[in-house]
């Protein structure tokens, strides 16, 4: 028996299929170039990925996950949690911003009345998480969360920490 709980493996996807249904126009040679894109968020992703997982085991619930795909895709309407796909956005840092949020998506029990009842919850918790990492995420910090707040209009609450 296993007296710690382990945090989820995680894993990234450069799905063809996935890709194409979400985009039409995504040809097969067109994984090689989704790849070279995003190996600067890859670079990041392999150094930060466990602290992440811990923190947002700090600070919100114990994992029950045992694996999580991370699906990589040029196009789409959004990065969103289920089944966790990113999507491509140039600055490498924002995306990793982006990831701890689908991540902490992942982690949630409770169900909200809303998606902004849910938004303004995981607010305080995703800027804990992304405070706490060894790389300064501030600016892309701001930026998400404005996009969020934005997406789901409401106002900010809280001030950040
Ligand atoms: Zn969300």
């Amino acid at each position: 028996m296993k007296i710690r709980k382990q945090l989820p493996k995680t894993e990234l996807r450069y799905s063809r299929v996935y890709n194409q249904i979400l985009n039409p126009q995504f040809k097969r040679r067109d994984v090689f170039k989704l790849k070279k894109k995003f190996s600067k968020f890859e670079r990041l992703y392999k150094k930060h990925i466990k602290k992440i997982l811990k923190l947002i085991e700090k600070y919100n619930d114990k994992w029950k996950r045992r694996y999580i795909f991370i699906y990589l895709v040029d196009k789409a309407k959004s990065s969103f949690s289920d089944p966790l796909t990113i999507r491509y956005n140039r600055n490498e840092k924002f995306l990793l911003v982006v990831l701890a949020h689908e991540l902490l998506h992942n982690n949630l029990r409770r169900k909200w009345k809303s998606k902004i009842e849910l938004h303004k919850y995981m607010e305080p918790i995703l800027n804990k998480v992304i405070t706490k990492l060894s790389i300064n995420l501030e600016k892309e910090l701001i930026k998400f969360n404005n996009s969020i707040r934005k997406m789901y209009k409401y106002q900010k609450t809280k001030k950040i920490k």
